[in-house]
């Protein structure tokens, strides 16, 4: 299979050594991503392997050839297609060598007679190269002959239902089956890395999206407010979206324990202050942090006036503690825009169940914080806490959440075969669980996505043995550890090796 692959159009307008640069990064990238995440060499890395793909960046669009033996990954491969930084759209093509309108016109009804049964249609190509014809005359001489030859109803230039879309370059011919939108944005490690930080919430979590869809290799920082179950939620959507989105480059996922800031806050800071004061010391935190990894900017997700510590006054107060780029992609955003992008990007099934822990609830607070107040106010924080929390960090690579170590060591059991009378439980998200149910003939499986499991596990008969199945084994692994942590003692983790895997999901 062929696909066409396209840069966003502001990768286009770029110079001639910034747009190559740009392509290039795109192309390894795939690569890496093919490679990663369905085990497919490509021809650069190994090109005596048998089957390997091809993916080369050509200055118009981008060429992957995958061959016929890979065929069933078309579904995977497309998926990276659509989530990947860069793209604008995809098309799945034939390539043919250039021959005469005949058999432009046999190709392409091979390709389309089906699908233009009792539609209206309309040829549209697209050609570069020196012809001795023009694009218009091949669109009406294989729109005529489609008519004549195919159960199509009409030809509508202006409301077609299909579009028939031909390529010509130069001496070949692409006859396009099927055109993809991707996520459009710069490849990633086209800009300088960030820190955004990671809460959870709708906001920070559309935000991290936004800054790797615009090329940013975007680590996390997470301000741990007291509470195991946060962090583990936290992480949850970081890798979610980093598997998604941004595994084409290693980041780093960083906890800070910040209970002691948040106690001393409630301890010797006046109640209204609190709020506008806590996000300073986030932002001290974090400025320090981004200076040791030599990082210039941080990302948040706040959103001007959507909570009372976002107004611009008190914004501009929380800005001033860091000579930091602030980034702050949603602040002109409505809560609803918001959710409604959460959704799409799959985050907002996390982010609802987070649990909304808020340390430091003012009962009046400022929607006016002022310099002199707030400095007063900081005199009777102890600063050695914030030093003591930020020794404390956790820097963790994010790849070893997903493939070398677990997260978190533990003695949840792990099994890779089944015994009689254990019961799975697929935790997946309900999308994956659609499109790739989970096929064991022989067990009872139960459907309990991550993010309703700490609660329904309680409901569930506790004379039985459970084994949590997830396609990574991070969440499993997580979520196992979670449960054993809290007593229970009759969960575990099934996790196939990769070929069975692949064969139990079809
Ligand atoms: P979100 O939906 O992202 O949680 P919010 O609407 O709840 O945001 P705030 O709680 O004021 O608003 O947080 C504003 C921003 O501050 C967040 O978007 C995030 O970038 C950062 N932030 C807040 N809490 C944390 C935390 N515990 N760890 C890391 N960053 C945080
Ligand atoms: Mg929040």
């Amino acid at each position: 299979m062929n696909y066409q692959i396209r840069y966003s159009p502001e990768t286009t307008t770029k110079s001639r050594i910034v747009r190559t640069r740009f392509c290039k990064q795109l192309r390894k990238n795939l690569a890496k991503l093919l490679r990663m995440h369905l085990g497919l060499v490509d021809k650069a890395a190994n090109a005596n392997q048998p089957d390997v793909i091809t993916v080369e960046a050509n200055w118009d669009f981008l060429q992957l050839v995958l061959p016929d033996a890979h065929d069933q990954l078309i579904p995977q491969v497309e998926n990276i297609l659509s989530n990947t930084p860069g793209i604008s759209s995809f098309n799945r093509v034939q390539v043919y060598a250039l021959g005469d309108f005949e058999q432009i016109v046999a190709l392409t009804k091979a390709v389309y007679a089906e699908r233009l049964h009792g539609k209206t249609f309309v040829v549209r190509c697209r050609r570069t190269g020196k012809h001795t014809f023009k694009s218009t005359d091949v669109e009406r001489y294989v729109g005529a002959c489609l008519l004549q030859q195919t159960q199509a109803r009409g030809v509508s230039l202006h409301h077609a239902e299909v579009t028939v879309a031909i390529e010509i370059r130069q001496e070949e011919l692409f006859v396009i089956e099927d055109r993809k939108p991707g996520i459009g944005g710069f490849p990633i490690g086209t800009q300088n890395g960030v820190i955004s930080l990671l809460s959870g919430g709708f906001d920070s979590a559309v935000t991290s999206y936004l800054a790797m869809k615009r090329g940013l290799r975007t680590n996390y920082l997470f301000f741990n407010l007291g509470g195991r179950e946060h962090e583990i939620a936290v992480k949850e959507v970081a890798l979610y979206l980093w598997l998604r989105f941004g595994a084409s480059h290693a980041v780093n996922f960083i906890t800070v324990p910040f209970e002691g800031v948040v106690g001393e806050i409630l301890e010797k800071v006046e109640n209204s202050q609190m709020g506008v004061i806590l996000k300073r010391m986030m932002l001290r935190a974090a400025t320090r942090i981004a200076d040791e990894f030599e990082i210039d900017a941080l990302v948040t997700g706040e959103s001007v006036a959507q909570v009372s510590s976002q107004t611009l006054v008190n914004l501009a107060v929380i800005d001033e503690v860091t000579p930091k780029l602030v980034l702050r992609p949603l602040c002109m955003s409505d809560k609803q825009d918001i959710v409604d992008l959460a959704r799409k990007i799959g985050t907002a099934e996390f982010s609802a169940v987070i649990p909304e822990y808020c340390g430091v609830i003012s009962v009046k607070p400022t929607t006016r914080a002022k310099r002199h107040r707030i400095a007063r106010e900081e005199l009777r924080f102890d600063m050695a806490i914030l030093e003591k929390a930020l020794s404390e960090k956790v820097v963790l690579d994010i790849r070893k959440m997903q493939f070398e170590e677990p997260v978190i060591k533990t003695a949840v059991r792990v099994v890779s075969s089944l015994q009689k009378g254990e019961v799975i439980i697929d935790i997946r998200h309900p999308d994956e669980e659609e499109r790739r149910p989970l096929r064991l003939a022989d067990s009872e499986i139960v459907r309990i996505p991550f993010y309703k499991l700490n609660s329904a596990f309680a409901a569930l008969g506790q004379e039985r043995k459970y084994l949590l199945y997830c396609d990574k084994g991070v969440m499993s692994q997580l979520h196992a550890s979670f449960l054993n942590e809290q007593a229970y003692t009759n969960v575990g983790i099934y996790r196939p090796d990769v070929a069975k895997s692949a064969e139990l999901l079809g």
